[in-house]
């Protein structure tokens, strides 16, 4: 953090493919940027080279103030009101601007980030049509009439919370963005958004595109800064109504306590710990791309990676060999770059985190069958990481990683798979490979998970539900379900006199 009072509210930024673009540095705050109260800013920087990419305003508690103040003029006069169709414009306004800007935003991400551009398309993709489905659920919020007897009229409506502070962390900087601000204004809400500090310049870049949408001011208001201060602020802040986090199970917790005092709304999509398993009777080759998309995906930094990866015994060794060569055909390195599939690990922290659960692993006795290791010398690069020869009972099978680092267990038996793949205190999502429909339905009933993939893994679609069981988290996100979180049910019951003509 440094005093950097001159920075201006906007600086050209060139990606690594050339491209020029405008970076908004300043605080979204009622449809304006401004900097923030007390001039501080913060670095950015890019996880590929290590370098500052800029600086960004940093909001502190006061910033937050004002945007909540935004937030609740915008919902009071008007927003949380208007007709349906007016917000069903506004988002998908907005998700067209996204498609057009799609490769402008796939380039930040990926600089910001350090992912893949592959990943980053992916990501977008799914935000301009996950816009487009909230936009579609804006004029189809629906209460019930209940029937109650001749004299009495009873029915219920859905009504939006208020002002919403949504927390979301770096690993999928915009995607997580639309799953926070799609289904809040769809049901007419206003929202406070705090992006990781790690990763805040898509949000910067979307509220440009919030602006164009025609989205009325204080609508969307988006303040960077740090967990401590700002997420903290969010948490206790009398007006905000509800606190929507996508992170750590530990700053969940952390969350949910703070927001208790005012007894706002929680919902948290938290970490996971997610088992992927593969039957002797499943295409050995579809399945090892799977399990390979389930862990490696967007380098690892995935709360539902299938990060626990158990082979029935018959196939272990064909599976394993498989996998280690599928593995090592994958192309890490420059983001930017056309074929590459992992990119970097988001931050130092990160990296050291990860390589440190390499040396855990190592010396609890496992082994290395691919990767291990660092990937170049500059840059938060890691190689695809293979552990075999695990014990149910270590930390790298019992404790989220957050990295391109995968174990591999054998079982023999299903009740015995199943027992392993439920031995976590998470339950975000599993992964099923095998051929048989009744295996697969029968396995899926007794995960304990909240998303069971079927032949496929970290595969997510708009109008699925996503979020988990346990101390994975509390809500979904996506579907129709994701509009639950945003809205309260008022029940109206009127007494009717009979009628003499
Ligand atoms: P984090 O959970 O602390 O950060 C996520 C978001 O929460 C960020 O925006 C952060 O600023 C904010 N935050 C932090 N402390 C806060 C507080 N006291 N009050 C309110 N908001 C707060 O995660 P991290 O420290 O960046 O990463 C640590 C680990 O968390 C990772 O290694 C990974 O295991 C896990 N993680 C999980 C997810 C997920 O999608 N489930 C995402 C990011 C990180």
């Amino acid at each position: 953090v440094r005093l950097y009072s001159q920075l201006p509210l906007s600086v050209p930024v060139t990606l690594p493919n050339g491209t020029t673009y405008e970076q908004p540095t300043g605080l979204f705050i009622d449809g304006e940027f401004v900097p923030s109260r007390q001039h501080k800013t913060f670095e950015v920087i890019n996880p590929s080279t290590e370098e500052e990419i800029l600086h960004v305003y940093e909001a502190r508690e006061d910033d937050v103030d004002i945007a909540v103040a935004a937030a609740k003029k915008a919902f009071d006069n008007g927003w949380s009101t208007a007709d349906p169709v007016f917000r069903s414009q506004c988002l998908y306004k907005l998700a067209e601007l996204i498609e057009n800007n799609a490769e402008t935003l796939a380039g930040i991400e990926s600089l910001d980030n350090g992912k893949s551009l592959f990943c980053s398309r992916a990501d977008v993709a799914l935000v301009s049509k996950y816009l487009k489905s909230c936009a579609g659920w804006s004029d189809k919020i629906f209460g019930r009439v209940i029937d109650t007897g001749s004299d009495h009229f009873s029915y219920t409506k859905r009504e939006p919370l208020g002002v919403c502070g949504q927390i979301i962390p770096w690993n999928f900087p915009l995607l997580m963005w639309s799953w926070k601000v799609g289904p809040a204004l769809a049901t007419g809400n206003t929202v406070v958004l705090k992006p990781a500090e790690a990763t805040p310049l898509s949000a910067l870049f979307a509220s440009k595109l919030v602006q164009k949408a025609g989205i009325p001011k204080g609508v969307v208001n988006i303040v960077p800064g740090f967990g401590k201060i700002v997420g903290e602020r969010l948490c206790t802040h009398p007006d905000i109504k509800k606190v929507a986090f996508t992170g750590s199970t530990a700053t969940g917790r952390h969350i949910m306590k703070t927001a208790a005092d005012t007894v706002k709304k929680v919902t948290l999509e938290l970490g996971g710990k997610s088992p992927n398993i593969v039957f002797a009777d499943a295409d050995l080759d579809k399945a090892v791309k799977n399990i390979a998309f389930g862990i490696f995906f967007n380098s690892g930094e995935v709360c539902c990676a299938g990060s626990r990866v158990y082979v029935q015994d018959t196939v272990y060794e064909e599976v394993l060999q498989k996998f280690k060569e599928y593995t090592e055909s994958l192309k890490v390195g420059n983001p930017f770059d056309e074929g590459v599939f992992q990119g970097a690990q988001t931050s130092q922290m990160q990296i050291d985190k990860i390589l440190d659960y390499v040396n855990v692993g190592t010396q609890e006795g496992a082994r290395v069958v691919t990767g291990g290791e660092r990937d170049g010398d500059k840059g938060y690069f890691v190689k695809p990481t293979i552990f075999a020869d695990v014990k149910e009972d270590m930390r790298i099978v019992k404790e989220e990683i957050f990295g391109p680092i995968v174990t591999v267990s054998k079982f023999s038996t299903v009740d015995e798979v199943i027992s392993m793949a439920n031995d976590s205190e998470y339950g975000l999502a599993a992964g099923i490979h095998t051929k048989d429909v009744n295996k697969a339905v029968d396995v899926s009933n007794r995960i304990k998970a909240g998303t069971v993939w079927v032949n496929t893994y970290n595969d997510f679609h708009q109008s699925v539900p996503f979020g988990g069981f346990g101390q994975s988290g509390i809500g979904r996100e996506m579907g129709a379900e994701a509009l639950d979180n945003y809205t309260q049910t008022k029940a109206v019951r009127m007494s009717i006199d009979k009628v003499e003509y």
